[in-house]
């Protein structure tokens, strides 16, 4: 019989021996000896190596069949280097019938693997991460058949299970000798503070894991037939998607359920699928393993385009996963427990309306983004939020309790009864301050020196405006409104446009609302149009860019706008005005439609006010110019600082990477309130920075009388200002911003005015 036909009956002894190792209780370095035994006891070769990836990147031999034991744990492979780097490196396996012949092959003499010619190294996978290497090898000069081959990245994936375990309970690959098996060790990983919250809670992964019991299958049949059936309706509900039956909770479009459609019937990936069961896996495991071979290959991907399909393939998976599961697929209320905190990759804000958020006390990503509009939710639902927290869905299991720090990014995971107390502590505090906070809501936002200052809230959906009363705001400052448009499954009709605007004007009552027309593009893309890549996006089409060159949406949004103001007090502004004459555009775009809103004998806005809002260096500087043709300017801050700091906001590296409180920045600020004031035109600023107690108390005094911010910075801002003599505060300021000034911030100096001053910040 030829090696090739014997192989093509699965070892079942091989089998065994591999569920063997995965329920052992013994060390992981046992566990990993054993499984290179199984390896070479029942598959038709003569050697097993695994490699693991230490924290600094090399691969270290870690256990070995055939090798020379001796090396285990000595021989180390540099990053990239010779053919396990190589297959690291790519996250694909590398089948040669004679290694030494390959120009990557790099010879270790105390390893003793003369005699071995053939060579095959797969990828040890998982979550898009490479855990190590498993090589097998041959002393006669042969490749291995696709489905050995199979076999093997089968085997790589129960050994990914073996490794996590040993990561969760704090071993490392350098030091993997005798570590206990349970997850149970405490851990913190430190991602960043989207939305800000102290809260405890149990751990929910969006997407369950699949259990490493479940991983092999005794019977191959039945579980292809599974596979099958749940392909055949997973299509279904695709195709039902496409045909806009079922209004799913992905953030997805039509378009994008076509991606999704041609993904489910692309016969390359159901046939890794089927080839993943075919080896012994379960349906899960393999739809878990295909997942991982995608992640691993388009994480690496810089092309934006191929990014996004890996979260469409991610998408997909999981809706295979939840069809395998038996979940029927479709909207509804996820069901969860009181005080769940949710785990997941990404999650798009409709994805997150799907949850029953009252149960809801904490989510944490290992993607996100500050300016995303999950972040955005989440403030306006007081849930906080810890994004790019990197790695962590490998560290946590369902119903772990978790403590969420949203001041400082931190995530503790199964934390320990001292840091609980700790924990405890400060969430008293808290509740402390929100009682101080409380008593302050009727107060108005009076400074020592006598300056009142008008506090808004930003807002952008209807679950926004009960906000309004509960923090004591004087109005809506900011009103969003492109969200809407965001979480609906299509594009809002005049009538529904109407109808939200009127209710967010009648909840609001007498109080003013400025609404701010769509500002669409850059990362806020409607599930329902085209994505357009851009190289840039956030400097791209966008906003008034997009209005200006198709005036269909805005003329019809500003329609919505000027009949929900009937008889009431219309406040209208335009996003990302770079230059006036665009912004002369805007304001005969409005005039066309209060036009024909008067011709049509409508009920017109008893007083309409439009401006614009400030957020591109270049209307900075032309402030005086363009009050001539404003009602009043709003700063956008979070635009302006990422323009005029070139640091994409949304870009993790650099983000924070410059303080707002930096001579220039405020120079730039003082230079718009100054010119505003100048020409008598309103000015207020929103964005982020108003609602930080230290940075709010320097705007006031820099000359803003108006600020807007999110719900939870109300009550600290407004404790701040209470305290706050401004003149003070100008004095001590006006001689740091300066254009000579060498300092990139002046924070510590504000910091020190505040404890002298007795300012809580
Ligand atoms: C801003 O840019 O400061 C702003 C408030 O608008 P957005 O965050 O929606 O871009
Ligand atoms: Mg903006």
């Amino acid at each position: 019989m030829s090696i090739d036909s014997t192989i093509k009956v699965k070892p079942s002894g091989f089998l065994q021996a591999v569920r063997a190792a995965m329920a052992g209780t013994e060390s992981v370095q046992e566990r990993l000896d054993n499984f290179v035994d199984a390896i070479v006891g029942s598959m038709q070769v003569d050697l097993a190596s695994i490699y693991l990836e230490l924290p600094g990147g090399e691969m270290e031999l870690s256990a070995t069949r055939g090798l020379k034991k001796s090396a285990v744990h000595k021989t180390l492979m540099e990053r990239n280097e010779g053919l396990v780097g190589y297959v690291a490196h790519t996250a694909r396996p590398l089948n040669l019938a004679n290694a030494s012949a390959h120009p990557l092959f790099s010879h270790r003499p105390e390893t003793g693997e003369e005699k071995y010619n053939s060579f095959l190294g797969v990828p040890i996978l998982r979550g898009g991460r490479t855990l190590g290497v498993l090589v097998v090898q041959n002393e006669k000069a042969r490749t291995l058949d696709e489905e050995e081959v199979e076999d093997f990245l089968t085997v790589a994936m129960v050994l990914a299970e073996i490794i996590i375990d040993d990561e969760r309970a704090g071993g490392s690959a350098a030091a993997i000798k005798g570590i206990a098996l349970n997850p149970v060790k405490p851990e913190t990983i430190r991602g960043k503070a989207f939305s800000d919250g102290l809260v405890a809670g149990m751990a929910h992964l969006h997407v369950p894991p699949v259990a490493p019991a479940d991983l092999l299958s005794d019977d191959t049949a039945a579980e292809e037939l599974r596979l099958e059936e749940a392909v055949a309706g997973l299509r279904i509900s695709v195709d039902a998607m496409v045909r806009g039956e079922a209004a799913d909770l992905s953030r997805a479009s039509r378009e994008i359920y076509e991606t999704y459609r041609m993904f489910a019937y692309d016969q390359k990936w159901v046939q890794r699928l089927r080839e993943a069961v075919h080896s012994g896996l379960t349906s899960e495991a393999a739809v878990e393993r295909v997942r991982n071979e995608h992640r691993a290959r388009l994480m690496k991907a810089h092309d934006p385009y191929l990014r996004a399909r890996l979260h469409d393939l991610e998408d997909l998976a999981n809706r295979l996963l939840r069809v395998l599961s038996g979940e029927t697929l479709g909207p509804g209320n996820k069901q969860v427990a009181d005080n769940t905190v949710i785990f997941a990759r990404d999650l798009g804000p409709a994805e997150l309306l799907d949850y029953d958020y009252d149960k809801i006390a904490g989510i944490v990503l290992e993607e996100g983004a500050m300016s995303s509009h999950t972040t955005i939710i989440c403030h306006a639902i007081g849930v906080p939020l810890i994004g790019r927290a990197e790695g962590i869905l490998d560290h946590i299991e369902n119903g772990d309790p978790v403590l969420l720090d949203g001041e400082t990014g931190e995530v503790h995971i199964r934390p320990i009864e001292s840091h609980l107390a700790r924990f405890n502590l400060r969430m008293n505090i808290r509740g402390e301050m929100a009682k101080a906070y409380d008593a302050n809501r009727g107060r108005p936002a009076v400074t020592r020196d006598g300056r009142h200052i008008s506090m808004h809230l930003n807002a952008g959906l209807v679950m926004d405006l009960p906000q309004l009363d509960r923090s004591g705001a004087e109005g809506i400052g900011l009103f969003r409104t492109e969200f809407q448009f965001m979480i609906t499954r299509h594009m809002p009709r005049l009538d529904e446009q109407t109808a939200l605007y009127k209710k967010a004007l009648e909840t609001v009552g007498k109080r003013p609302v400025t609404f701010r027309t769509l500002d669409l593009g850059g990362d806020k893309i409607l599930p329902y149009m085209d994505p357009v890549l851009e190289e840039n996006p956030a400097i791209g089409w966008r906003a008034i860019r997009i209005a200006l060159d198709r005036p269909g949406l805005l003329r019809y949004q500003l329609r919505a706008l000027i009949a929900a103001a009937a008889g009431n007090h219309l406040r209208v502004m335009f996003p990302m005005v770079t230059t006036v004459d665009e912004f002369i555009e805007c304001r005969a775009l409005f005039s066309k439609e209060m036009k024909r809103a008067t011709q049509l004998g409508q009920n017109l806005p008893h007083r309409v006010e439009v401006g614009v809002m400030m957020e591109t260096p270049s209307l900075a500087w032309s402030v005086r110019a363009i009050c001539d043709h404003v009602d009043f300017v709003s700063v956008g801050a979070n635009d302006l600082m990422q323009f005029f700091f070139a640091a994409d906001r949304d870009n993790v590296r650099v983000a924070d990477r410059y303080d707002p409180l930096h001579p220039a920045s405020l120079s730039i600020l003082r230079f718009i309130a100054d010119g505003c004031h100048g020409e008598n035109v309103p000015v207020s600023i929103c964005g982020e920075i108003a609602g930080r107690p230290l940075e709010a108390i320097c705007l006031v005094a820099l000359g803003f009388d108006t600020l807007s911010m999110p719900v939870i910075g109300i009550g600290p801002v407004k404790s701040a200002l209470l305290a706050l003599d401004a003149g003070k505060l100008r004095t001590l300021i006006e001689p740091l911003i300066h254009t000579d000034s060498q300092v990139s911030t002046i924070r510590g100096h504000v910091r020190e005015f505040c404890m002298r001053e007795g300012i809580p910040v």
